[in-house]
């Protein structure tokens, strides 16, 4: 008998699975570039894996470009980084 290899999906990013099973990240604190105050950002899952806005910081109302970046266990890792207006 020949043993079955396992068979595992590997995590792709055109379909993503965490967000819709609840265990992503929905919450992340993130530091300003301007000012260097935390900001608390609310996350979306389930706009994929890689995603990037625009987002202006709740303290002093400059703009920074935020890039998300999920894992296949749903766990989130955001940059950001300065914009000029
Ligand atoms: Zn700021």
């Amino acid at each position: 008998m020949i043993a079955q290899p396992f068979d595992q999906d590997p995590p792709d990013d055109e379909d993503f699975p965490a967000g819709d099973d609840g265990t992503a990240e929905t919450e992340i604190v993130v530091i300003c570039p301007h000012c260097g105050e935390a900001n608390e950002l609310s996350l979306d899952a389930g706009g994929g894996s890689l995603q990037e806005y625009v987002e202006d910081c709740a303290v002093c109302c400059r703009p920074w470009r935020v890039t998300v970046r999920y894992d296949a266990a749903g766990s989130a890792e955001v940059f950001t980084e300065p914009l000029e207006d």
